[in-house]
């Protein structure tokens, strides 16, 4: 069964139970993003609703997806409404919610929920994390080769971490794959970009924006949610990893993972990127105000190229970085 999801949850339960999990994400934006908004807008979505959720209700029509598990809580509101529309197209949905008071009993009966409905038990989802887990500590080492030999640049970085939330549907060939990109890696002379950058919020729709920055002398050297997609902290139980886990909780969770980055990284400044008509704007009032080094905002809509404006915020932004060294 390929069984789509709409942001990471405990796929380790999907893996346990013999089917093919799908970050739905990654399909829509590394195939034809634009074309799946359209076609989304044709449909009848308002041209002011988050481009990532019309793309991935197109996502879902054209890649046969037969289940899929909606992130309803701790994501996006959105997905209440993209359920209600796959019930109506005959797709079977099922929810997840990452509780917002965030105590273990209340993610625990979430988890075993999920468990039931795939009928897998405690121990199997466990041996599937410890598998994974193998594959983790390889990402860990990536990411260490991203910020302290600079071996990896920030976009590699970004696609090996945000691929991580699914291993690409198949973990045996992604490990065997970043077996080989880690050697090649490892190779690499040591580089030293001159300014290093903090890439936090959800994974860009501009899809050339990681080749801009070394262009610039810079790059990035943290990619704050594709790192937490990653799960790096290896905990021992899946309730501890998806307590863990930042991104659906809030935003001083977020801040408490990104303090010590920007210390050990000896991180510059911040790019805070944000979707056009998303909630997760709201944020950047708090990060700003206790991330306290020189704050981006940038914005993106619809799945394009970086542009000129974008361009001139950045060059701007890294001057400012520049100079305030001087
Ligand atoms: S970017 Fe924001 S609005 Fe869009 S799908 Fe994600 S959480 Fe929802």
């Amino acid at each position: 069964m390929k069984v789509g999801f709409t942001t990471s949850f405990p796929v380790e339960v999907v893996f346990a139970a013999g089917h093919t999990p799908i970050d739905l994400n990654n399909i829509f934006i590394l195939n034809q993003p634009l074309k799946y908004v359209q076609a989304a807008e044709a449909a009848g979505f308002p041209r002011n609703t988050c481009a990532w959720i019309k793309g991935l209700y197109e996502t879902i029509l054209q890649n046969e997806i037969d289940t899929v598990v909606g992130i309803v809580q701790g994501d996006c509101s959105n997905t209440h409404s993209l359920m209600s529309l796959l019930k109506d197209k005959k797709i079977e949905v099922i929810s997840f919610s990452f509780p917002y008071e965030k105590t273990p009993a209340a993610l625990q009966r979430e988890i075993n929920k999920l468990q039931d409905y795939f009928g897998v038990n405690d121990k199997q989802v466990l041996e599937v994390k410890k598998e994974l887990d193998q594959i983790r500590k390889k990402l860990i080492e990536l990411d260490r080769l991203t910020y302290t030999t600079r071996q990896v640049n920030g976009g590699e970085n970004h696609l090996w971490l945000v691929s991580s939330s699914d291993f690409n549907s198949d973990p045996v060939k992604f490990s065997k794959e970043l077996d080989l990109f880690l050697a090649e890696a490892k190779e690499r002379k040591p580089y030293d970009n001159k300014i290093n950058l903090a890439f936090i919020g959800v994974p860009p729709i501009i899809t050339d924006i990681y080749d801009y920055f070394p262009t610039q002398d810079a790059d990035v050297t943290f990619n704050e949610v594709q790192r937490q997609f990653s799960m790096p902290y290896l905990k021992n139980s899946l309730l501890e990893q998806y307590l863990a886990f930042t991104y659906p909780y809030s935003v001083y969770d977020r801040i408490n993972d990104i303090k010590p980055a920007l210390k050990e990284r000896k991180l510059d400044g911040i790019i805070s990127y944000s979707q056009a008509f998303c909630h997760r704007q709201i944020d950047n009032i708090l990060l700003k105000k206790y991330l306290k080094i020189p704050f981006l905002a940038v914005e993106g809509d619809q799945p394009s190229n970086l542009d000129e404006r974008t361009k001139v915020r950045l060059e701007s932004f890294l001057d400012v970085i520049r100079f305030s060294r001087n």
